[in-house]
């Protein structure tokens, strides 16, 4: 069976279509309470976005500090009662920022419409209404949130996305002016989850060529971003990187991602490192898995001056290894794509405690 995936339904891209937004949404405010609920990154709280948010006094706006943790079920829950109760269902919801951001705001949309907590919706196609109207507008480039089917959120149990067709934005903002103020080290890491999606996509059993055009298209994006002569954080190369992300979602929506994001989602849930800054520190050690991806990676770290943490695993015991290390191992579909039917003759636990080691 071939994947049939939902894409987003509308995109407009290009430097100041952020002021598109209260024209787009306009024809939708005649749904529900009629009235939209605003969740932007905090950082934008005293900046001038702030007052160009083109919202009306009966809108509601949630600033939210995405730097203590990655999103949980518990913060979604929470924000959905408080919306429900304040105002009843809404419109849509916009959602303004980073990967963390465009994950609050696709699980809210979905929370608002399906009763109880989001902990019980943690899978794939467990969803069972579809959400309220959901707009996303990145702030910064790389994961490709902004165009996936799945919403990841940090429960009790589980780092495990809400992950079914209604996830995916009804509409998304690309405009690459809102990434100029990101920091040099956040935009590598954030980038460099482009580029690790398209490495892994492209090497594991589930490549093909819809993946393959993808991958191979936002990889070069990638190197003229991070590598070639013209390369650095420039207006220019701000535009490639937010198509190189929504590219390298793409592929990795029609193949899948491999190692290195199986270790990621250990050393997230457990020791609570973020996704992208988690994918820098693992890459760097995967050059026998990913030769030609990883060296690279490694002239990318120089060139851009970047210095990622060394040696992590010596503050590591065993048991903090072991719970990191099942996480990974419980990815199977992760482990199949990048190591074939055979898989678990390689991936076993005690191979997956190496390769945290490593770190
Ligand atoms: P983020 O949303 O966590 O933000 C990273 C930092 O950048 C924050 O400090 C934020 O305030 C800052 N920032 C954002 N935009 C800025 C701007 N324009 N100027 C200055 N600072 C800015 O970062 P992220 O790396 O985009 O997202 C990580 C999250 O995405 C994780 O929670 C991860 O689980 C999730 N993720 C989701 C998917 C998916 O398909 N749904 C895929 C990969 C990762
Ligand atoms: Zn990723």
């Amino acid at each position: 069976m071939y994947k049939n995936f939902k894409n987003i339904e509308k995109i407009v891209f290009g430097r100041g279509a952020f002021s598109q937004l209260g024209e787009i949404i306009e024809p939708i405010r005649t749904q529900n309470n009629r009235y939209f609920v605003y969740i932007v990154d905090n950082y934008f709280k005293d900046k001038t976005l702030a007052q160009k948010l083109q919202n009306l006094p009966e809108d509601l706006v949630y600033f939210i500090d995405v730097d203590p943790y990655e999103p949980t079920t518990e913060q979604v829950d929470t924000l959905r009662d408080d919306i429900l109760t304040k105002r009843g269902l809404p419109s849509g919801v916009i959602g303004i920022g980073g990967g963390s951001i465009m994950d609050i705001a696709k699980a809210v949309s979905l929370m608002l419409t399906n009763s109880g907590s989001s902990v019980l919706y943690q899978g794939l196609n467990l969803i069972k209404n579809p959400g309220v109207y959901h707009l996303g507008i990145p702030t910064i480039s790389g994961t490709g949130a902004e165009v996936s089917m799945t919403a990841v959120l940090t429960g009790p149990e589980k780092k495990l996305g809400l992950k079914c067709e209604y996830t995916v934005f009804n509409q998304v903002i690309l405009d690459p002016e809102l990434t100029a103020t990101v920091p040099i080290d956040k935009w590598f890491y954030t980038g460099m989850d482009t580029y690790i999606h398209c490495i892994e996509s492209e090497q594991g059993i589930n490549k093909n060529a819809f993946s393959s055009a993808y991958a191979q298209q936002a990889i070069q994006l990638c190197e003229e971003v991070y590598l070639n002569e013209k390369s650095g954080k420039t207006p220019e190369n701000d535009d490639k990187l937010m198509v190189a992300s929504l590219m390298g979602a793409l592929s990795l929506t029609y193949s899948e991602v491999g190692v290195c994001h199986a270790i990621s989602y250990g050393l997230s849930k457990i020791l609570g490192y973020k996704h992208c800054f988690a994918n820098c520190i693992i890459f760097q050690h995967l050059e026998d898995i990913y030769p030609e991806g990883v060296k690279k990676f490694k002239t990318m770290v120089e060139k851009n001056q970047i210095q990622l943490p060394q040696g992590l695993s010596k503050e590591w015991n065993e048991d903090t290894i072991t719970a990191m290390a099942t996480v990974s191992y419980n990815l199977p579909f992760m482990w199949r794509h990048a190591f074939g039917e055979n898989y678990q003759n390689i991936a076993t636990l005690e191979y997956i405690k190496n390769l945290f080691r490593r770190l």
